[in-house]
């Protein structure tokens, strides 16, 4: 099994899948470091996924490390400029990570959800 930074074995998702092609995904934004692609199970009219393709340690926000920092700041970057390639400039948008089970975290390989193009509620369920 491969090992991922911090000894931990980086279980496979199927984003691993998304990020390789082997299963389709409607990318819509894609450079060294990530890969943004629609959700497949939208909550909003716009709904996408912002992922590191290098998951190592990161299947989910809370074992980041600080050397996870600069990618961190990366992906956030990334999710407002293709929220806003989207159509989300004016109305704005919402950008949530689930952690853990608590957190509604059902893929661990971390993930930003970025939704908008409706009126989102408050607190979230
Ligand atoms: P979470 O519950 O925060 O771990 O979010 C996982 C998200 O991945 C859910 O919103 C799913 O709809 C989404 N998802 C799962 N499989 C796929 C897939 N093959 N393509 C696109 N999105 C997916």
């Amino acid at each position: 099994t491969a090992k991922a930074a911090g000894g931990q074995a980086a279980v496979a998702t199927i984003f691993d899948k998304i990020i390789a092609k082997q299963i389709p995904a409607t990318i819509i934004y894609e450079d060294e470091q990530c890969l943004a692609f629609k959700d497949i199970n939208a909550q909003a009219p716009v709904h996408f996924l912002v992922i590191p393709k290098v998951k190592g340690r990161l299947s989910q926000l809370s074992k980041a490390e600080p050397d996870d920092k600069p990618l961190l700041g990366h992906l956030l970057w990334v999710a407002q400029h293709v929220a806003k390639e989207q159509g989300l400039e004016h109305g704005g948008f919402r950008i949530n990570i689930n952690d853990g089970s608590n957190g509604g975290q059902t893929v661990f390989h971390l993930h930003l959800h970025v939704m908008g193009g409706r009126q989102m509620g408050w607190p979230p369920g």
